[in-house]
């Protein structure tokens, strides 16, 4: 190890700690998020160049980066092609737009990107070190099942999720319940919010410190890096010589498009970030004044994996423009409003929007969208509308799931039943296995003392 990059904490008074430290830790010790204290960069003419590589082993480059010193590249390599072993469909809707559809991976969602680079880079490092983890992880639908799936099997690490009884649909949570092994779901009497807080009380609670306990939610840094490679990927493959290009970004907890922002740190060249989120509000309310107020409880919508009223990497979002925000929200130094507002253009959409533009998307370019995917879609189109953006622009918009993940809502709107990728067919007849927990954290805590 001669030069690694090293990680600081948002909260500025923990100490500094290199990739394989911070990826373990998952949390500061200070309950500040990790930050690159340097990101590193690409020529234009190397991201040009990824056009003639295929997925994984951009993968490689881009994580490569990051990881400088701190891995053999041998061992990188096969992590990344292990990892990244299904397609990345680009879909031209119209003129220049498109749809990267992020939802082929092994359980039809974005989440796999991270999870799965996430999971072996950390046996990866248990195994040097010869250390074993408990995992815990809060889910408002879609992290638990790209979490349980990616962690399978690993000998070196344990997994508990928690999920909000009456916020996952019945193939999300047959996802994560039927896997069963090294994987352990729970489901809690409460809103994602709630499961969050209890997970972070155990990583802050002295009394659990022998279970060496890590995070695999998105404050987890080694979940954020591998989602920075998709965004070189599709603009690689849709890029003209000159080209910049808008994002639009469904967001939730932010850890997308953070993954985007650092991409641009890179030197992509990135015109506009959409940030397309659901009634929950909060981002576009603060990017317009300044003021920053979470909602609690967060707002329940369709698009139910972005129903956070408290994004957990808003921190490092105000950290990259220079401000400091605590675990809590608060904002002790602002950071540079006016570059924020003139990176990004944040778009609140509406329920009821969201479902006409899941029907609209379909009649006019017989464009499939999940409600994650259409408050995207819908964002962009806000976008390019309200500011006259050129047919010529290359935009691109997430989808963050498959359709089928959410066949009530597809039913309702469009009148049919989507057909479910591989990934999910035979679901239905496997057995499920969970316990049950209040919201409360004591009981929280007496279910990990008595089971591990
Ligand atoms: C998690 C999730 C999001 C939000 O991603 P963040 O990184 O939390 O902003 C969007 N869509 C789907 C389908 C998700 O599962």
């Amino acid at each position: 190890m001669t030069n690694p990059i090293l990680f600081y904490s948002t909260n500025l008074k923990a100490p500094k700690v290199t990739f394989s430290e911070a990826l373990l830790k998952g949390l500061a010790p200070d309950k500040g998020l990790y930050m690159p204290e340097e990101i590193p960069g690409f020529t234009m003419d190397e991201i040009h160049a990824f056009s003639g590589k295929e997925y994984h082993e951009i993968a490689f480059e881009v994580i490569g980066r990051f990881l400088r010193d701190e891995i053999d590249d041998e061992k990188l390599k096969a992590l990344v092609k292990d990892a990244y072993n299904y397609p990345v469909p680009l879909e031209k809707v119209i003129d220049n737009k498109y749809v990267m559809r992020l939802d082929q991976g092994p359980t039809a969602s974005f989440k796999d990107f991270a999870a799965r680079m996430m999971g072996r880079l950390i046996n990866h490092y248990l195994d040097l070190r010869d250390r074993k983890l408990l995992i815990l992880t809060a889910t408002s639908g879609d992290t638990g099942s790209a979490i349980a799936n990616a962690f399978f099997g690993l000998e070196r690490i344990k997994v508990v999720v928690l999920f909000p009884k009456d916020e996952v649909t019945e193939r999300q949570r047959k996802q994560m319940t039927t896997l069963g092994n090294n994987i352990q779901i729970v489901s809690v009497e409460g809103k994602f919010d709630d499961c969050q807080a209890m997970v972070k009380e155990a990583f802050s609670d002295p009394d659990l410190d022998y279970l060496n306990l890590s995070s695999a939610n998105s404050i987890n840094i080694g979940r954020l890096i591998p989602q920075i490679v998709y965004y070189f990927y599709s603009f690689s493959r849709l890029a003209k010589k000159g080209d910049d290009v808008i994002f639009s970004v469904p967001s939730g907890n932010f850890g997308d498009m953070m993954g985007g922002l650092f991409a641009g740190e890179m030197g992509l060249p990135v015109n506009k970030f959409v940030i397309s989120v659901n009634e929950n509000d909060e981002f576009p309310i603060f990017l317009k004044t300044g003021n920053y107020k979470k909602i609690e409880p967060s707002r329940n919508c369709l698009s139910s994996a972005m129903n956070v009223g408290h994004p957990s990497n808003l921190a490092r979002l105000v950290a990259l423009y220079g401000g400091v925000m605590d675990e809590k929200g608060v904002i002790s130094k602002s950071p540079d409003m006016s570059k924020m507002r003139h990176d990004f253009d944040a778009v609140t959409v509406s329920d009821k929007t969201t479902k006409e533009m899941i029907k609209l998307a379909y009649d006019r370019y017989k464009l499939l969208l999940e409600p994650h995917g259409a408050v995207g879609w819908k964002g962009l189109m806000d976008h390019v509308s309200e500011n006259r953006v050129g047919k010529d622009q290359l935009c691109i918009s997430l989808e963050t799931a498959h359709p089928a993940k959410f066949p009530e809502a597809i039913v309702e709107i469009l009148g049919f039943d989507p057909e479910l990728p591989e990934s999910l067919i035979g679901l239905e007849s496997k057995t499920e296995i969970f316990d049950n927990l209040t919201g409360k954290y004591s009981d929280f805590k007496n279910y990990l003392k008595q089971k591990y």
